[in-house]
């Protein structure tokens, strides 16, 4: 059984990583991001009300996040364990999932953080090409980053739960890198 929180700036590698950790241990990737893009493109009601903040690299408002992940958290696949790509994302989500973890009587393992240092992360980001990386949209979204979500490294680091992962090397090393900090 494993559960497992990924956290990282945008570009640092995060979701490969979380995509290839979920496959060895064969439990699910979930990716807010990921999951939101599906919605605004199926164009469905939380899609309309995600997109603009997507587009722009804002945060989407905490309450649509937190409806999302409750739902996805009660699935059934997630009985074996999970690993959390882009969720939480600021100190109120944190608040939020642990208390639905108390409530699905489920424990978190791990916090792996990815660091990377911050002039990698903008030619990461732009060499990936995803519709929302753009070069203004890209800026944003470490800036919000470094104001919202970056406090989550010592709010884990002081329950004892992160563990910190040199992220600047090949792919293989840094999965094996997880897997041995992880000791999976
Ligand atoms: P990501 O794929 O994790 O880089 O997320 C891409 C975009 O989706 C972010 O810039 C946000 O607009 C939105 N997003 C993803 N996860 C969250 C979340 N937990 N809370 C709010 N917005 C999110």
């Amino acid at each position: 059984m494993t559960r497992l929180i990924f956290l990282g700036a945008p570009g640092a590698g995060k979701g490969t990583q979380a995509k290839t950790l979920a496959d060895l241990c064969e439990i699910p990737h979930i990716s807010t991001g990921d999951i939101l893009r599906n919605e605004v493109t199926q164009g469905t009601t939380l899609g309309i009300k995600a997109k603009s903040y997507q587009e722009g690299g804002e945060l989407v408002p905490d309450h649509l996040i937190l409806d999302m992940m409750r739902e996805r958290l009660s699935q059934p696949d997630t009985k074996d364990g999970w690993i959390l790509d882009g969720f939480p994302r600021n100190v109120t989500q944190a608040g939020f999932l642990d208390d639905l973890l108390k409530e699905l009587e489920q424990k978190c393992d791990r916090v792996v953080n990815l660091d990377v240092p911050d002039e990698e992360l903008v030619s990461r980001l732009l060499g990936r090409g995803r519709p929302d990386d753009t070069e203004e949209v890209i800026r944003r979204r470490l800036e919000v980053y470094r104001e919202q979500t970056a406090p989550l490294i010592d709010y884990y680091r002081d329950r004892h739960q992160l563990v910190s992962i040199a992220g600047s090397r090949s792919m293989g090393e840094v999965t094996a890198a997880i897997q041995k900090a992880i000791d999976l």
